[in-house]
């Protein structure tokens, strides 16, 4: 059986947590400063704006804190996004408003984002799917026109840029995940990144009980480590040293990791690439790096489920991402999105991850050719 997903962790990770062991300190602590550092640097950021937390979905559900978002607000998402958007968005009472999506790329033009904006609208949230970085500078500025907060949920973007620049780094803030299916895990694990001196001050306040931290000022001289001043209210969202030493390895291999995706995506274009019924990705436009988190093909609706159960009994899981969330009931929104009801009925994603084969890759791309074919 070919995995979907598969982390790559091997012995410099374990010697990475063995020494967090000897440091005699488990919690959030030196090596999640050191990891957070490492990430500023590798997205070209001043360490100050990184949060290391236990999850993308803890970071995302801070971020709208962060805004004050809440009854009468409303925040834009496409309809092809993970659930946590939607979750924290109605979590601080406001309201999720999906926009449509590009059928084939998954991602949203800027026109699409401006479509669903409302007076009440106060943020926009946008992914990057596949890892492809999409129109995310297009939709910065969108942002930035109308006067509207615009974070980014990177979870599939770890190593994707655009224009010279890291996804993650063209909204006021962003998420990413580090859990046990992205391209660089932790086990469980995140990123927050915050523009705002300010605010990214309160995000680490807010990820630690409201206390005031060394960035408010507040420093208790060491034989009286009891002090605490209480700012605000908020609980408790930060990562720890375990799962920090493990990253910092990940981010030093990631380069290596998304090379060899990036090969695996070109051989699955080869071998599928004349094959009737099934629509390739998208090309990585030209000036934007993807992290190859996802590969996709677009086949008939009326056959995706189909080709998804016999290449499971061939023993190749194929998958789907992310939504469509516009059809999620407990959501509560009424809408018509055929563009994203598109994209949701008629995409497979295939194994990709950094552990496969080439023969892999070659059983995955003839099982579909048969299966397709007949
Ligand atoms: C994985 C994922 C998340 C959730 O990440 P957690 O770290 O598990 O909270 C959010 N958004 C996207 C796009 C993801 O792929």
């Amino acid at each position: 059986m070919i995995d979907f997903t598969r982390p790559r962790l091997g012995k410099e990770e374990l010697d990475a947590v063995a020494d967090v062991f000897d440091s005699g300190w488990v919690g959030y602590g030196p090596r999640s400063g050191a990891f957070e550092a490492e990430f500023a640097e590798h997205l070209g950021v001043p360490p100050e704006q990184v949060l290391f937390l236990n999850s993308a979905t803890a970071g995302t559900f801070l971020a709208f804190e962060l805004l004050g978002l809440g009854e009468g607000d409303e925040v834009v998402m496409p309809a092809i996004s993970f659930n946590s958007g939607p979750n924290a968005t109605l979590s601080c009472g406001a309201r999720p408003v999906f926009c449509e999506v590009d059928p084939w790329t998954l991602n949203p033009a800027a026109a699409d984002v401006e479509q669903a904006i409302t007076p009440r609208t106060k943020a926009v949230l946008v992914l990057h799917y596949g890892g492809h970085p999409g129109h995310i500078a297009e939709i910065a500025e969108l942002c930035a026109r109308r006067g509207l907060a615009l974070v980014e949920d990177a979870s599939c973007a770890v190593a994707s840029r655009a224009a010279g620049r890291a996804a993650g780094t063209f909204g006021d803030m962003a998420v990413w995940s580090f859990d046990t299916m992205k391209t660089l895990v932790t086990g469980d694990g995140g990123m927050l990144r915050v523009r705002d001196p300010e605010l990214a001050r309160r995000a680490r306040r807010l990820s630690y009980h409201g206390l005031a931290q060394p960035a408010d000022g507040f420093t208790p001289p060491p034989w009286k480590t009891w002090a605490f001043e209480q700012r605000e209210i908020a609980r408790r969202l930060l990562g720890n040293d375990l799962t920090a030493a493990i990253g910092s390895v990940q981010l030093r291999r990631l380069p290596e990791f998304v090379a060899r995706r990036k090969e695996l995506a070109a051989r699955y274009d080869e071998r599928l690439r004349d094959l009737d019924g099934v629509r390739l990705p998208p090309p990585v436009p030209a000036g934007h790096e993807s992290s190859h988190y996802l590969y996709w093909v677009k086949v008939h609706r009326d056959v995706r489920d189909d080709v998804a159960r016999r290449l499971h009994e061939a023993g190749i899981p194929a998958s789907y991402r992310y939504g469509p969330l516009h059809r999620v009931e407990v959501y509560g929104v009424d809408c018509r999105l055929p563009k994203s009801d598109a994209a949701a009925d008629e995409t497979l994603c295939l194994p990709l991850h950094q552990g496969l084969d080439d023969q892999d890759v070659d059983r995955v791309a003839s099982c579909l050719r048969d299966i397709i074919g007949s």
